[in-house]
């Protein structure tokens, strides 16, 4: 029978979720539901001295904001609860099950005497390793007396669980991406399984809990490719070859630059967000930008994770979320860095706040103009963003679009100023504007009326009297707009009206003769 698809993110409640973790969940959740699958959310909190408040809810408020559902795991629940590892106590018996297999033993060794070893190899420029070529010098289970172990058991001596890696094999792993991977025995260290403080570290919790949650398909970054030949030796150790899941190392998120792992430190360089969600640092009350305040939408962010490191084998960029998983495959995950583009962040967010209702986008825009002390009228500021959308990537950028559509401006750029309001602007604006009271005046309030003709108008009128078309009309843009920026003529006088039209452009040549 297939075995059934049951993938699991697992984090570590350290810090913000990092792009490149919410990535590797993605590649989780697409394969779990193409193949119709469980996606488990396992948090794994053992090593407490790690642990950031916080940083766990943060974790479940992203992938609510990234509509991304877990079937099983912390906040949901599920058939193999608890999901939270600090809460499991099933860890202890594993490892002793280990000791009494010889996979494993006891080690006595104190901080201070690790460290003064350590110290001592370094002074020798050799790098101490806990493994088969230096156990037997060192105080544990395999090197003391039977009777000696059982006293320093019985007087509650401070001990640690570490694996025992035979001498002499080599460990062979199929990696979905990488293919066979080999690794000597010899070369590694007796990592730490069970630590002096009760608990299981990463290693054993990890691995006995993928298996006990039946994972099939062990997705994660290639960060934890140096710890699988411990992972897959265990689940020798344990007797679990059989049902051993397949482990999949994705490439890294690299720099834009293109060399060397996407950090926080780019992001802050760079000014683009690595995290999800805005993050504030309990301790140092440092805040890190999020994708969701810097105006991304999920499925935008969502859809450019997708790309970094995975392609579809064709030429299509817009996938929904549903259009991934129908697409997405293992195989076609590649094996080296990809490399993060903020531009093609933009432009996916571009694509996607396209397609977002008008009146959706004028809400929050009209929170934004309230926040700026201006109260609009919904239907107005719908006919705005209708103007001004396609020109901006994110909701936030809608008001260096169309603030003149709010306000007169208050000062006259300088550079187009002296560019194009040469010493003829002031009178031929004040004619254009006398004509347009008149203007106004027949269109009797109707603005559209009123911009239309005074379109047709303008366009006869700087023809008839041979004016330099390109020249008036960019004067008299700077008295609308302030610059010589923004939509089309036509429309900012239909939006702005034809009392504010006029008002505008006496203004500017009162100010700008
Ligand atoms: N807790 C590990 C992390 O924080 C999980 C690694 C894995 O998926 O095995 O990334």
């Amino acid at each position: 029978m297939e075995r059934k698809v049951r993938v699991r993110f697992a984090p570590s409640p350290t810090g913000p979720l990092h792009i490149g973790g919410v990535r590797t969940a993605l590649y989780n959740y697409l394969y779990s539901k193409k193949h119709k699958g469980d996606f488990i959310l396992r948090i794994e909190d053992t090593d407490r001295t790690r642990l950031v408040p916080g940083a766990e809810k943060y974790i479940l408020e992203a992938f609510e904001w990234l509509n991304l559902k877990f079937d099983e795991g912390v906040g949901v629940g599920g058939k193999h609860a608890p999901y939270r590892q600090s809460e499991r106590t099933m860890y202890k018996d594993y490892a002793l099950q280990l000791i009494d297999s010889g996979w494993a033993y006891y080690a006595f060794d104190t901080p201070q005497q690790l460290d003064a070893l350590r110290a001592d190899y370094q002074a020798r420029k050799m790098t101490f390793q806990y493994d088969c070529t230096t156990r037997q010098g060192l105080r544990n289970s395999l090197s003391l007396p039977d009777d000696e172990v059982r006293r320093l058991l019985a007087a509650e001596e401070p001990y640690v669980i570490r694996f025992r890696f035979p001498a002499d094999t080599e460990v062979v792993m199929q990696d979905m991406i990488r293919g066979e991977v080999r690794m000597k025995t010899s070369l590694l260290d007796d990592k730490v399984l069970f630590k002096s403080d009760g608990l299981p570290t990463y290693h054993l919790a990890n691995v006995v809990d993928d298996h006990l949650m039946e994972i099939s398909h062990v997705i994660r970054g290639e960060e934890w490719l140096p710890s699988c030949p411990l992972h897959v030796m265990l689940y020798e150790a344990f007797g679990w070859k059989d049902t051993m899941p397949q482990f999949a190392h994705l490439p890294l998120l690299l720099k834009p630059e293109g060399s060397g792992k996407l950090s926080k430190r780019d992001g802050d360089r760079l000014g683009f967000p690595v995290f999800p969600l805005q993050w504030t640092d309990p301790k140092s009350g440092e805040v890190s930008s999020g994708y969701r305040e810097s105006g991304y939408l999920p499925q935008s962010v969502i859809n450019m994770l997708a790309l970094l490191g995975w392609n579809p084998g064709n030429e299509q960029e817009i996938f929904d979320l549903d259009e991934l998983i129908e697409a997405f495959s293992i195989d076609r995950i590649s094996k080296h860095g990809a490399k993060f583009s903020v531009e093609k962040a933009k432009w996916f967010n571009h694509h996607y706040f396209q397609q977002l209702p008008n009146p959706q986008i004028a809400q929050t825009f009209l929170q934004d103009l309230a926040s700026r002390g201006i109260n609009a009228d919904l239907q107005y500021v719908e006919k705005v963003v209708e103007q001004v959308k396609e020109r901006c990537n994110f909701a936030n950028e809608l008001w260096d679009n169309a603030d003149y559509l709010f306000i007169a401006p208050k000062a006259y750029n300088e550079k187009a100023v002296s560019k194009r309001w040469k010493s003829e602007a002031g009178s031929r604006l004040s004619e254009i504007a006398e004509h347009l009271r008149q203007i106004a005046k027949d269109a009797d309030g109707n603005d559209d009326l009123f911009a239309r003709n005074a379109e047709t108008f303008l366009h006869n009128h700087i023809t008839e009297r041979q004016y330099p078309m390109g020249e008036v009309m960019n004067c008299l843009r700077i008295a609308l707009v302030g610059d010589t920026k923004g939509i089309n003529l036509a429309n900012i006088m239909a939006l702005l009206g034809s009392e504010q039209t006029i008002s505008r452009i006496e203004r500017a040549v009162s100010v700008l003769g």
